[in-house]
């Protein structure tokens, strides 16, 4: 998630100009495409944009435009087509022209001889959210791919963006290139530019900016918040200078946060990233500062992993069915591991945070079934019909979060390669090779195999069992890839005192209401899922506090008596309490460590 920008030609869209050139003359007439957006909003109060299009360059008969049915960075199906409405065509002397829907997505024009239209629309907006178009009283966001029409196979095509703001409204922050003297007016050079360069308008607030390589970063956003603005801009900036020396390259000519306001998420986009913030509940805390920055530092990280080295499905897009990918794992999971490192590299965390931070995510994704289920890469291809945040019912039993094993993979990767190469090289490397080799001499994405081969390259052998656990539900053998960096973890289960039933539960409207069953916990076995609701427990009305006596007052063999209610009146669930086991997974510093141990956990930790 992200802002403004200007950008070099991207390597895909040269590519496809070149081809261009070499198709026939009755598709030359592209080269004279020209479309030129015009975006209101009289009414704000209404929640809805006016967008207008004036083309011109069109091919003659008849003209497919069409809207993406999702946003690149955010894989979900979004349905922005069912967001616009009142679509009216003209031809240049105001003449109606005939359209229909071709498909949900598609408005087949009838333009017959006119090579020039004019077609306006509306765009309702309803929530505010990184990838969702949203209009109130006093800001608004646009989501590119939500709103800009295009003509179908062009979206080599440049675009013009003209913003008129709601009255007294005097900022619009953008990663877009800014027309010559005209203040909001912006430019792309082709659609995949202009759908990745969301637009924010609004009486807005700009943090100090601050360069790195002598690129300007911007922080622009919507009621920013009351808190240290110097000291969190010059931590800000250690976060990217961090993530700037990773690569070495700076790949645009300026970067803008967004801060869409409160509220969740961020999506990276090509030289800015929309950001949900609210300075003053989260950054006036240590640890609420420390997260907001891993955040930040995650959505910058990815204008290098995911936007430029990235998974070759994810660019050119499909933006009429999405694009679906193995690698997630690598594209978010190795920037979630990133934006850890990135704070610790910073200076801005301890390395007994960075232990403590990885202990739990490890320890979130050992306690998930869904590793019984699930491999990453599978992870990654099927979010598109899960969701990464959406999984619902049995489902969360069954899936796996690449937000979680992608950054344990990635840190067990760079523990590999650094043991392999006596410390001469680390996932570091792995990333420039990706970043120099494919996007900048290629101008491409890398293949799945690629990605191995590149792997192995660096690490200087081939990598199995590594991507063993990439490919199979194999656990990965922390043990022995942490003891590389002269690391311990403990991976032994632990008897936990008391009885264990394995139910979260809390009262709702008066009711004690199931939220979470352990998988294959004493109650989970006896039948017990989340949404069930509890009447009785050992015929005593059901209270929270009843059920947390469970675990401290009953043990391993004593039996509870459950009254659940259902839709058929109330059935007697007795369950027969268990031990539960919990691992750890601590991670500490090993005594007594080999030279090459205690090389790669100082350079590791940059201690
Ligand atoms: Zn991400």
């Amino acid at each position: 998630m992200r802002i403004f920008k200007s950008l070099q030609k991207s390597l895909f869209s040269r590519l496809t100009f070149l081809l261009f050139f070499a198709l026939s003359a009755a598709q030359a007439n592209a080269a004279n495409l020209k479309m030129d957006f015009t975006v209101s909003m009289e009414n704000p109060a209404s929640g809805i944009y006016q967008v207008q299009l004036n083309c011109s360059g069109l091919e003659t008969k008849q003209t497919d435009f069409k809207i993406p049915v999702w946003m690149p960075g955010y894989y979900q199906i979004m349905d922005y087509a069912s967001d616009v409405m009142d679509l009216k065509v003209t031809d240049l002397t105001g003449k109606s022209v005939k359209w229909e829907r071709a498909n949900h997505n598609t408005w087949r024009v009838y333009n017959a001889n006119s090579s020039a239209l004019k077609i306006s629309y509306g765009v309702k907006t309803s929530r505010s959210f990184v990838a969702t178009n949203f209009l109130t009283s006093d800001h608004g966001f646009i989501a590119p791919p939500g709103t800009f029409l295009h003509v179908a196979n062009k979206i080599n095509t440049p675009a013009t963006v003209r913003i008129i703001p709601y009255t007294g409204w005097d900022r619009v922050a953008t990663g877009l290139t800014k027309m010559n003297n005209e203040s909001f007016t912006f430019y792309a050079e082709d659609f995949d530019v202009l759908y990745d360069s969301p637009i924010l308008i609004g009486k807005l607030e700009e943090l100090p900016s601050f360069t790195v390589k002598g690129v300007p970063h911007y922080f622009i956003g919507y009621k920013l918040g009351d808190f240290d603005k110097a000291a969190f801009i010059a931590d800000l900036k250690k976060v990217v200078e961090a993530a700037v020396k990773v690569i070495g390259d700076v790949p645009f000519k300026n970067y803008t946060f967004i801060g869409i306001g409160p509220g969740r998420g961020g999506i990276e986009h090509i030289n800015s990233s929309a950001v949900s913030f609210s300075g003053s509940d989260a950054l006036n805390t240590v640890d609420g500062r420390r997260s907001v920055l891993s955040f930040l530092g995650h959505e910058y990280f990815h204008h290098y992993n995911a936007k430029r080295i990235r998974p070759i499905e994810l660019g050119p897009f499909d933006y009429d069915n999405g694009s679906k990918t193995n690698m997630l794992w690598v594209a978010e999971g190795v920037t979630t591991y990133y934006d850890e490192m990135l704070l610790r590299w910073a200076g801005l965390e301890s390395s007994e945070d960075i232990f403590k931070n990885f202990s739990n995510t490890i320890q979130s994704y050992e306690n998930s079934p869904g590793r019984y289920f699930q491999t990453v890469s599978q992870a990654s291809y099927d979010t598109w019909s899960d969701g990464p945040f959406g999984r619902k019912e049995e489902e969360v039993n069954k899936t796996i979060s690449y937000y979680e094993k992608g950054p344990i993979l990635a840190m067990m990767l760079d523990f590999k390669i650094r043991h392999e190469t006596k410390n001469a090289k680390t996932l570091d490397d792995v990333m420039r090779k990706l970043y120099f080799d494919y996007y900048k001499k290629l101008n491409r994405g890398y293949t799945e195999a690629e990605f191995k081969i590149v792997c192995e390259g660096i690490a200087g052998t081939k990598l199995d069992e590594f991507f063993s656990y990439v490919y199979t539900l194999t656990t990965p053998d922390y043990t022995k890839y942490f003891d590389y960096a002269g690391l311990a973890i403990d991976v032994s289960p632990k008897p936990m005192p008391g009885g264990w039933l394995g139910v979260k539960a809390s009262m709702q409207n008066k009711i004690l209401t199931v939220h979470d069953v352990e998988w294959m916990s004493p109650a989970w076995l006896e039948g017990v899922r989340r949404n069930a609701v509890i009447s009785k427990i050992n015929d005593k009305p059901a209270t929270v506090d009843l059920l947390n006596s469970i675990n401290k007052d009953y043990k391993d063999g004593d039996l509870v008596k459950l009254e659940i209610l259902n839709s058929k009146g109330t059935v007697q669930v007795p369950v027969i309490l268990g031990t539960k086991r919990d691992t750890s997974f601590e991670i500490t510093r090993k005594p007594n460590l080999s030279p090459l141990q205690r090389t790669i956990q100082k350079s590791w930790l940059r201690e």
